[in-house]
């Protein structure tokens, strides 16, 4: 069975770091709680968000986020059972692929770079399971899928959910 596995909201923590640079630069406190229900730039005031929205393009912005608790132990118990493919829309950000890489092999070094797929839209991919938070994604994926929950999904309906990593390997272990 082939999975494919989302990286940012998924196993990297890319809201949190946005947060945490956003916070450093403007001396202030904006928690993920706060973004419920809406993308993280829509929990900071307008007149930021300019600002803001460079974060994603900033050198060593994508190398230096957080895996997803647990995401490594169970995905590493995922690569066991299933044929597991990382796949993340880094053209978005052309700057993340190297960084995007030597994240994965630094705190992922059992994904082969030959089950890295960073590529542009998702919706070429045909496989079994999809992990993704992006409905966008998600909703066109012909195999079985999974939400997993980021702050701005958590209104979204349609898919079977996971709120965290050990859910994850509830679903699928
Ligand atoms: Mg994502």
């Amino acid at each position: 069975m082939i999975l494919f596995v989302d990286m940012d909201e998924v196993i990297a923590d890319a809201c949190g770091a946005f947060l945490e640079r956003y916070n450093l630069e403007f001396n202030e406190s904006v928690t993920l709680a706060q973004c419920h229900g809406r993308e993280v730039w829509e929990g900071i005031p307008e007149e930021r968000r300019d600002v803001a929205r460079r974060y994603h393009h900033e050198d060593g912005f994508f190398r230096n986020l957080k895996p997803i608790a647990n995401s490594q132990e169970i995905l590493k118990a995922l690569t066991q059972k299933y044929n597991v493919y990382i796949a993340s829309a880094a053209m978005e950000f052309p700057n993340s692929l190297r960084e995007k890489s030597e994240w994965l092999d630094e705190h992922f070094p059992f994904i082969h770079w030959k089950k890295r797929i960073l590529c542009g839209d998702k919706h070429i991919l045909k496989g079994d399971i999809l992990i993704d938070d992006r409905s966008f994604n998600l909703d066109p994926f012909e195999g079985r899928t999974i939400m997993f929950t980021s702050p701005h999904n958590v209104n979204s309906k349609g898919h079977q959910r996971a709120n965290n990593w050990q859910e994850v390997g509830e679903l699928l272990l």
